[in-house]
């Protein structure tokens, strides 16, 4: 059994040089692979194709579990409508959306609607769809760990513009948290430090993390923690804490234990 991070894209919304905030949890089990995205921006195969082959593998949409979707700011979950258009007419079925309540309120009729409410037929009949015509929606809870697969999920609200939550997913004993975008929150950090290897966005200005601020947390805390999220001019080898690299991934079994986590960035793979 492992649980690998692959970063699929590191840089922020306005990002030249990567692609959007987006990871996926790849767990192999006796020959079996799940792969969970968090989250889902466009243009989501190249995403998938770009990272997996920097490891030398192959990834598409035909490999992937479920979609969890932390909030719905377009450098997060563009890619939905790619992703679920590809399951319908080339993969025959649902993709698997995994989110909050409050982020489901809004992804139909305020986000996906535009473009897939509607389909023309050859016949000239127009088809009407809903969200359950194209999706299979999995409510993730505050409450209670979600399964999905292999992998649980747990949620956590943050602070941002819009209903967000970070996660925390747990997959054969290995487990990696996502802040997902959100203001600076010790608690969150506190909160996400509980896994084997915690995700935290940068970013400038209101809903977002300053460098300064987790730059000033606790060395071990930082040795715990990947950064993503990041703008161009960042300076990536002058961070506070090491930057996750599209398509280097981390083996998460490898950081169970090991209670000096900045000694294990040498297990991350090239
Ligand atoms: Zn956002």
């Amino acid at each position: 059994m492992t649980l690998t991070l692959l970063p699929l894209g590191t840089g922020n919304a306005f990002s030249a040089e990567r692609h959007s905030c987006c990871n996926a949890l790849v767990h192999d089990e006796d020959g079996a692979r799940a792969v969970l995205l968090i989250d889902c921006p466009h243009p989501l195969r190249k995403v998938l194709r770009d990272a997996a082959q920097v490891q030398g593998f192959a990834l598409d949409i035909a490999d992937v579990t479920a979609c969890a979707l932390t909030h719905l700011h377009a450098d997060h979950a563009s890619g939905v409508e790619g992703f679920l258009w590809f399951s319908r007419f080339v993969l025959g079925t649902k993709g698997t959306l995994a989110l909050h309540d409050d982020v489901r309120a809004r992804l139909w009729d305020g986000h996906l609607a535009g473009g897939m409410e509607q389909l023309l037929g050859e016949d000239g009949t127009t088809t009407h769809l809903t969200l359950d015509d194209v999706a299979a929606c999995v409510r993730l809870t505050e409450q209670a760990p979600v399964r999905l697969g292999p992998f649980s999920v747990e949620l956590r609200r943050t602070r941002h513009h819009i209903p967000t939550f970070a996660l925390r997913v747990r997959a054969g004993g290995a487990s990696v948290a996502f802040s997902a975008d959100t203001a600076f929150d010790p608690s969150l950090i506190a909160w996400l430090l509980e896994a084997d290897l915690a995700v935290h966005e940068a970013g400038h200005g209101y809903g977002h993390t300053p460098l300064e601020a987790l730059a000033a947390l606790p060395e071990a805390d930082r040795a715990h923690m990947r950064l993503t999220h990041l703008g161009d001019e960042v300076d990536r080898a002058a961070l506070p804490i090491a930057p996750l690299e599209e398509g280097r991934a981390i083996v998460v079994d490898e950081l169970k234990g090991k209670g000096a986590p900045r000694a294990t960035v040498q297990h991350e793979q090239r």
